[in-house]
């Protein structure tokens, strides 16, 4: 039983009309701008990028694939299953832009579960590079951990000189200086599960920002 402030949802397909009880969740569609890039663009380049990063890792040793959390969830998931080589993956969670924030913060890791990487070839995995902060702070973080190698995969890299400046040795798409949301992306941790990659509206971003 879901306590009163609790939505309620249901699996269930063709309940009409829904029983009492339910909270109807609000449609993300309508906060959106416009979309950037589709799901089926996404789609393509992912399969793209997976094919360029197995043909490069078929004659080296372990690898490890290490996402940044929670942004680079979805693009990674999608990527992986696309590249069969034996992996593991270790996971590290990184805050730039907390709660509502339309800028970077300042990177910090917030929390590792690397296991041991001595030796391997890492790919770290994020879902976009803007002042290129994070991905400087975290392939710092990893070679001090004595890998056989890092590279770096991003979904996004905008335009702006800050992230040309910061190698990738993978890029999914160049896209405009402007705060994008979706496929895994948020804003104060909400739209994430948007399909596609998307702008939101200004009105959307000056309400969640009116306290
Ligand atoms: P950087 O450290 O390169 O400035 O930013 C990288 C991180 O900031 C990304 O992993 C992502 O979490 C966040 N970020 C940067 N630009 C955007 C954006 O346009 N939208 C969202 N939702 N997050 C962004
Ligand atoms: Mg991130």
């Amino acid at each position: 039983m879901c306590s009163d402030s609790l939505p309620a949802i249901r699996r269930e397909a063709n309940v009409s009309p829904p029983p009492r009880g339910w909270v109807r969740l609000p449609r993300m569609e309508r906060d959106v701008d416009r979309i950037l890039i589709s799901q089926q663009q996404i789609a393509v380049r992912v399969a793209e990028l997976a094919r360029q990063i197995t043909a490069d890792h078929t004659s080296d040793g372990e690898v490890t694939i290490v996402p940044i959390l929670t942004g680079a969830m979805i693009f990674c998931a999608d990527l992986i299953r696309q590249i069969p080589i034996a992996m593991q993956i270790g996971l590290l969670t990184v805050s730039s832009y907390p709660g509502r924030s339309l800028t970077t913060q300042g990177s910090q890791v917030l929390g590792q579960q690397l296991g041991d990487v001595r030796g391997r070839h890492l790919l770290l995995v994020d879902d976009i590079l803007d002042s290129g902060g994070t991905v400087k702070l975290v392939t710092g973080l990893l070679r001090e951990l004595g890998p056989a190698s890092v590279r770096t995969c991003v979904l996004l890299r905008k335009d702006r000189p800050s992230a040309q400046h910061v190698p990738a040795d993978y890029v999914g798409f160049e896209i405009p200086d402007e705060f994008v949301v979706g496929y895994g992306l948020d804003y104060n941790n909400y739209y994430r599960n948007l399909p596609d990659i998307v702008t939101l509206k200004q009105e959307v971003i000056r309400r969640m920002t009116t306290p």
